[in-house]
């Protein structure tokens, strides 16, 4: 087994890091604030123009076509300074990969363009509901084709970038009397569509640059050319690349968890304390050690599901594993992390409370802790009957 990064992969990590160190890292207190709102939108659309909103995506539409290693890679990163700025990066790079997957040509020309060569900032995965989050297919936004139009009624709760997304990806209810499987399905709604409003983004814990919004759809027209896929297969579809989403918020956590613990791990030879470095104490030892161990076999699950995907093997519940432990484990490491800090690790003047904040959501968005478990559990289960 070949655990060494290609020299794609290695020159498209370094850059993610230099743009992270020089243009994220400087600012990314003040997005935290609600400061600088221009400055993170500008960054957007130049990491677009780099290729990491589409690094998955082929070249033809703008993509970097590099692969879901190279995604897992340039999100942790990113995320080593910014939450906020990586989970965008993640959900654009899911949206451009749900149209290539199922859309047409147009489409693709289209909304993947958009989203690779710095012309928009973001765009939405609209799934979620006040009523349907762990469980979408109990959704109740609804479709119906009149004439040449889809209308859609109803509202999709907690969307990512919603304020400044170029377009949605949004799934609703085309036939109520089928099943979900069969009964639900996927649209593009451009930001600009009547009937489409967004609402005040949440006040969240953490990862406050990132605005999420309820989304309102009422009487909503879109071109009858706007569903996306074919009709009624639109769960499907939501399911298959939530998969992939999952690799990039393990690999978040994993870039704002290595970040915290490195941290702590230099603040510890540095602090004395009766007469010792604190590094000297086994105690501080044993989280160090257990987090970077934790770390690492993050490290080594996402790279696994990521390598799956890449190479056309079945990966979603190593993407569910991979989240799963890398979210929990980051969660972990950022705890330790300030424990190591003491006091000083819970004032503002470390970023270390930033991340321990901005790391609480990972083992909830994209489905929580408790549905991956459902995921693992039942792919290993169904091999034993
Ligand atoms: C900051 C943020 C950004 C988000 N961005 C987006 C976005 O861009 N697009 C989008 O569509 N959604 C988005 N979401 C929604 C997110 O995916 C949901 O919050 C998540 O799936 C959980 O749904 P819920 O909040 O309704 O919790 P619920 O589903 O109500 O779950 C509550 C609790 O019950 C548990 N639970 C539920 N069902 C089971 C079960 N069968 N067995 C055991 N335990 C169970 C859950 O694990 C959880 O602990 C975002 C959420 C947040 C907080």
């Amino acid at each position: 087994m070949n655990f060494d990064l290609t020299e794609e992969q290695k020159i498209i990590q370094q850059t993610a890091k230099d743009f992270a160190e020089n243009e994220i890292k400087p600012y990314a207190d003040k997005f935290d604030k609600g400061e600088e709102k221009t400055r993170f939108l500008d960054n957007l659309k130049n990491l677009s123009k780099q290729g990491f909103m589409g690094l998955n995506i082929k070249s033809q539409y703008g993509g970097a076509e590099a692969g879901s290693i190279a995604f897992s890679l340039v999100v942790t990163e990113i995320a080593r300074v910014c939450a906020s700025t990586a989970v965008t990066v993640s959900v654009n790079n899911m949206v451009g990969e749900v149209i290539q997957s199922v859309g047409n040509d147009k489409q693709k020309d289209k909304y993947i363009k958009h989203l690779n060569y710095g012309i928009c900032p973001a765009a939405s995965f609209a799934l979620s509901e006040v009523n349907a989050g762990s469980d979408p297919a109990s959704m109740k936004t609804k479709a119906r084709l009149v004439g040449d139009e889809w209308i859609i009624n109803g509202n999709k709760m907690w969307i990512t970038s919603a304020p400044y997304a170029d377009f949605f990806i949004v799934w609703a209810v085309t036939d109520e009397n089928k099943s979900p499987k069969s009964g639900i399905s996927c649209f593009i709604v451009d930001s600009d569509a009547k009937g489409l409003e967004i609402g005040n983004p949440v006040e969240k814990m953490g990862q406050n640059a990132s605005s999420t919004c309820e989304i309102i759809f009422n009487e909503c027209k879109v071109k009858r050319e706007n569903l996306l896929g074919v009709e009624g297969d639109g769960y499907r579809v939501a399911v298959g690349e939530l998969a992939g989403g999952r690799i990039g918020i393990g690999s978040l956590a994993l870039g704002i968890g290595l970040e915290a613990m490195e941290m702590a791990a230099r603040y510890s030879v540095e602090r004395v304390q009766f007469k010792h470095k604190i590094a000297d104490f086994q105690a501080i030892q044993w989280m160090i050690a257990d987090s970077f161990t934790e770390l690492e076999a993050s490290r080594l699950l996402l790279l696994n599901a990521a390598y799956r995907k890449d190479s056309g093997y079945s990966y979603a519940m190593e993407a569910s594993m991979a989240k799963m432990y890398a979210t929990e484990a980051a969660n972990r490491a950022s705890y330790k992390a300030i424990q190591i800090f003491g006091g000083n690790g819970y004032t503002r003047d470390f970023p270390l409370e930033r991340f321990y904040r901005d790391l609480r959501v990972t083992t909830i968005y994209e489905g929580t802790s408790e549905i991956q478990r459902i995921i693992i559990a039942r792919e290993i289960l169904k091999k034993m009957i």
